[in-house]
């Protein structure tokens, strides 16, 4: 196991070592993608240079070479969230993909008029516009769990909600507005308890901690390669195989069938029932090379580094009267969505990139939410475990100079 040294993780990570605007790069918007260490990007480079082909037509050395690593690379993924096989592993683009996929594929087939799907306020996009879609498409209804002025569930209301209608709960597992980590177990128990399926929206999670998908007994699971430090366009869809095995295809074509005639066709097993097309074999590669970089690591120790910036963060905000934090919950991962008294978010984001720092600014994809709160949008500054206590002094030092123009 490798030990934690900071300075010899943030040389993995070749993009951090730049000046942006004359300024050295303070990269805090790890919530929107993170960076790549140099072994995920030697990956995709080895690939094409020495075993590009294509997947599962072993005609050839070099496409078996391709289909085994491809394949290896489900494997990584499945021991990553300790799915019970790599049957359950559907690639994908991302967890918008992945999400639309059981939308699409478990939604628009087994959902009818009176049924209850269940989301909470603080969604991402992508789980509400699909759901909004299937709700449509089927006749059932979309009900929401109230979030409290503290960015946490309403758990009593989540349980008013509840009844013999509820199909399906979809939940973000870690919000990437506010940061608040939800309590998905004691969802899960209770959407089970009441019959339904339950889907997690994983892309805040897994960048931060082990996700064990058996343990937490979700039935289905959607996280994005391009948020755990792998390459953008491949995700991944966990799903338990008894689920999978019933639900009709997602998109058809190549790879997801296994004979194919004109009086009808028959699909593949899974998984690849799904995977219509070439996939991403590039991408599943290099999420696989994210997969052993982070193994190396005791994840506890990486994620207690996040937490130390998150907390040192908190305490500054919390001494300055113009800071205003959004999303107060007591169980937060490394994520500060804030408001500058008086200015808004976009000024503030531009000041700071003019000094070197990278943070997101926005509605960041959940406007509800930002509805609620009756703001516009925020200022994120999101950690990754590259991150620095001297780089959040840095964050503040920006901040400070550009209250001097704004306020
Ligand atoms: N859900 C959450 C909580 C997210 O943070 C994101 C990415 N911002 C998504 C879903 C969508 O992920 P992707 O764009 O990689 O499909």
């Amino acid at each position: 196991m490798r030990s934690f040294d900071i300075d010899a993780i943030r040389a993995d990570f070749p993009i951090l070592h730049q000046e942006v605007k004359g300024k050295p790069l303070v990269y805090l918007d790890n919530a929107a993608t993170t960076q790549k260490p140099q072994a995920v990007i030697d990956a995709l480079s080895r690939y094409y240079s020495t075993i590009n082909s294509n997947v599962h037509r072993g005609a050839h050395t070099l496409s078996d070479l391709a289909t085994r690593e491809f394949e290896e690379a489900r494997h990584s993924v499945q021991r990553f969230i300790n799915a019970r096989s790599s049957n359950e592993i559907i690639w994908t683009r991302g967890t918008t993909e992945s999400i639309n996929l059981v939308a699409h594929s478990y939604g628009r087939a087994f959902l009818k008029p009176g049924d209850d799907i269940i989301i909470s306020a603080m969604e991402h996009h992508s789980n509400i516009v699909p759901w909004q879609l299937v709700a449509q498409q089927t006749g059932a209804n979309l009900k929401v769990i109230p979030v409290t002025d503290n960015a946490e569930l309403e758990m009593a209301a989540f349980d008013a909600l509840l009844s013999d209608n509820t199909k399906l709960v979809s939940l973000v597992h870690v919000s990437n507005a506010l940061g608040t980590i939800n309590p998905v177990k004691t969802v899960i128990e209770k959407a089970h308890r009441a019959g339904a399926v339950v889907l997690l929206d994983g892309a805040q999670a897994t960048p931060h901690w082990s996700v064990d998908v058996q343990e937490l007994g979700c039935d289905f699971y959607a996280f994005s390669g391009h948020k755990v430090y792998g390459p953008t366009g491949i995700g991944v869809l966990y799903g338990k195989a008894e689920l999978l095995d019933k639900m009709q295809p997602y998109q058809s074509g190549g790879e997801m069938i296994e004979k194919v005639s004109f009086d009808g066709t028959t699909f593949n097993a899974l998984p690849y029932k799904f995977e219509a097309g070439t996939p991403n074999i590039a991408g599943a590669i290099g999420l696989a090379a994210a997969i052993e970089y982070l193994n190396q690591f005791d994840r506890q120790q990486l994620a207690n580094h996040e937490h130390s910036l998150l907390t040192a963060t908190l305490e500054r905000a919390a001494a300055d009267p113009t800071i205003k934090l959004i999303g107060r919950a007591a169980d937060k991962a490394g994520v500060f969505s804030f408001l500058l008294e008086g200015t808004h978010p976009h000024d503030l984001g531009t000041l700071l990139d003019q000094q070197g720092v990278a943070v997101r600014t926005g509605h960041h994809c959940a406007m509800p939410i930002m509805d609620q709160y009756a703001i516009p949008g925020t200022v994120r500054a999101s950690f990754a475990f590259y991150n620095t206590l001297e780089e959040v002094d840095r964050f503040f030092t920006a901040l400070e100079k550009s209250k001097t123009f704004l306020l």
